[in-house]
């Protein structure tokens, strides 16, 4: 159509890296043909390199104005809820500290997992890691859509309770199709796969629902009920708990998830990332022993990203099992234990986090951007690769020490 002016809302989030390169090219071109661009985004990294002029939106308002430079510097940007990268992310927190809204961590007053019995849980949660009880097994499973498209091929996946695993790969991989046999949405075209040691072909959607949380990448492919409160009450009414227990879920999952100024809100007036978090906030109401998320930082902005990663270590702290599907490697770096990369239906590479994110002559990692700390300690020339804020920290710590 050849526009004068091109608005483009988040047009690269769920994208993975080569594609998002492809975007940003094109954008460049544009630019350079005199084409006026408009990007609204969450992730400042790219439009830092490449905008003009960057506009700070807050709470209706333009709080900022002006070049790159000069806006992404100004101390204000925590106040506004803005930030890129795991950098800002951790600024200031040291160690891991609770950001916002409170009350997510383990002294949290309301917690429905507290007194007496949550003791019991944490202790039986701690034999179940000690013990490595596998809690998800998938074995030589394919899938074959209607039209012929082979999305899985004798992919093979074993999980231990209370691992943190990251599913990442380029868009078509089949992540998106592996993570639905987990809650019986897809069934196998062969192979078999195994929740809590049960094998999940004989097992109704219902009944996984109680083993396996997913959060859809797309919220609205999850949300039904009229207000978000009957939407966080609806997983926990659905398992049929107790009603005392139930209230508390839901009024807890709301408060982690700093939604219950909206519990009366009609889940379509949300943005695209606060519906996200009534996602969210559903599946956490549900205490699965194994949550599995799909590209969940899409659409969240600086603050929200926060939340996830402090619910993400409140999760795991208390024994759960957290897979997530995602393009953000700065995300994996932070969070995760474990990456499994899948590429064109099959495993390609399954390992510690850190030697995935070190390997940047292995194949599996040439498709991904590498994250930010990685990419800053290779530029100051450090021989020890570093991937998260932490190990970035120690190495310089290491490095001012031997001067
Ligand atoms: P990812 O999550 O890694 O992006 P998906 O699991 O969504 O990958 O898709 C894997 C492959 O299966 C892709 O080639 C995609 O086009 C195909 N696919 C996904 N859903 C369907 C469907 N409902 N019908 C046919 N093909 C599908």
């Amino acid at each position: 159509m050849r526009p004068a002016v091109m608005v483009l809302d988040e047009p690269t989030s769920q994208l993975d890296a080569v594609a998002t390169g492809v975007v940003f090219e094109a954008l460049e071109t544009l630019r350079a043909q005199g084409v006026t661009v408009i990007l609204f985004e969450h992730r400042l990294e790219r439009p830092a390199r490449c905008a003009d002029r960057v506009l700070i939106l807050n709470e209706g308002r333009i709080a900022a104005d002006g070049p790159p430079a000069d806006v992404l510097t100004d101390p204000r940007l925590a106040e506004w809820g803005v930030g890129s990268g795991p950098a800002a992310l951790h600024h200031g927190r040291t160690p891991r500290r609770r950001a916002w809204p409170v009350g997510v961590g383990p002294s949290a007053a309301g917690d429905p997992g507290g007194g007496r019995g949550r003791i019991h849980r944490l202790a039986q949660e701690h034999e179940n890691r000690r013990r490595h009880v596998m809690v998800l097994r998938v074995d030589s499973l394919s899938h074959r859509y209607p039209n012929g498209t082979t999305a899985l091929a004798d992919v093979s996946l074993t999980v231990r309770a209370g691992e943190r695993v990251a599913v990442v790969g380029p868009n078509g991989a089949g992540k998106s199709t592996l993570a639905r046999h987990l809650i019986g949405i897809a069934r196998p075209t062969s192979g078999t796969v195994t929740v809590d040691g049960r094998d999940a072909a004989g097992l109704e959607i219902a009944e996984l629902a109680r083993s396996v949380g997913f959060v859809f990448q797309n919220p609205d492919d999850q949300l039904h009920a009229a207000t978000v409160a009957k939407e966080v009450g609806f997983g926990p009414r659905n398992l049929g708990f107790p009603a005392d227990r139930r209230t508390a879920l839901t009024q807890w999952a709301l408060r982690v998830t700093g939604l219950t100024g909206e519990a009366n809100s009609h889940p379509r007036h949300l943005s695209f990332g606060e519906r996200k978090r009534v996602a969210f906030a559903s599946v956490l109401a549900m205490d699965t022993p194994i949550i599995v998320l799909d590209e969940p930082t899409t659409g969240q902005d600086h603050r929200s990203v926060v939340l996830l990663e402090e619910l993400i270590a409140d999760r795991h702290e208390r024994g759960r099992t957290i897979l997530a599907i995602t393009h953000d490697t700065d995300f994996c770096a932070e969070n995760f234990d474990r990456v499994v990369v899948l590429s064109e239906g099959r495993v390609r590479w399954d390992g510690p986090v850190e030697r995935w994110l070190e390997g940047d002559r292995n194949e599996s990692t040439s498709a991904f951007e590498q994250p930010q700390m990685a990419r800053l300690g290779r530029r100051l020339g450090w021989p020890t690769p570093v991937a998260t804020v932490d190990s970035f920290l120690d190495q310089l710590t290491a490095h001012t020490a031997a001067r």
